[in-house]
């Protein structure tokens, strides 16, 4: 058996996937179970939630004040920085 690999990181990309889903309350309540869990045990993923939640708070009011979309296409790029650091940091 060669599981020595700690395999969080590809769980952590699992539910970086459904934290998205978690903050628009789009998950069934099992799978928020299972997030809040992960998120209670695991810092990373915990402050990538709150960077989430920060972001869509951010769009959502700049939105409701005619965003520029330049803001927003600053948001989204951070947010796909994010996401690419987590499916790359498996080594
Ligand atoms: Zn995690």
């Amino acid at each position: 058996m060669n599981d020595r690999q700690d395999p969080s990181a590809a769980e952590c990309a699992d539910f970086f996937e459904q934290i998205v889903f978690f903050i628009d309350n789009e998950l069934a309540e099992a799978d928020c179970t299972a997030v809040r869990k992960h998120l209670d045990s695991c810092n990373p993923c915990l402050e990538k939630y709150d960077l989430q939640r920060t972001m869509k708070a951010v769009v959502a009011r700049s939105c409701a004040e005619h965003a520029p979309s330049e803001l927003r296409d600053k948001v989204m790029l951070r947010l796909q920085q994010v996401r690419v650091e987590i499916t790359t940091t498996e080594g």
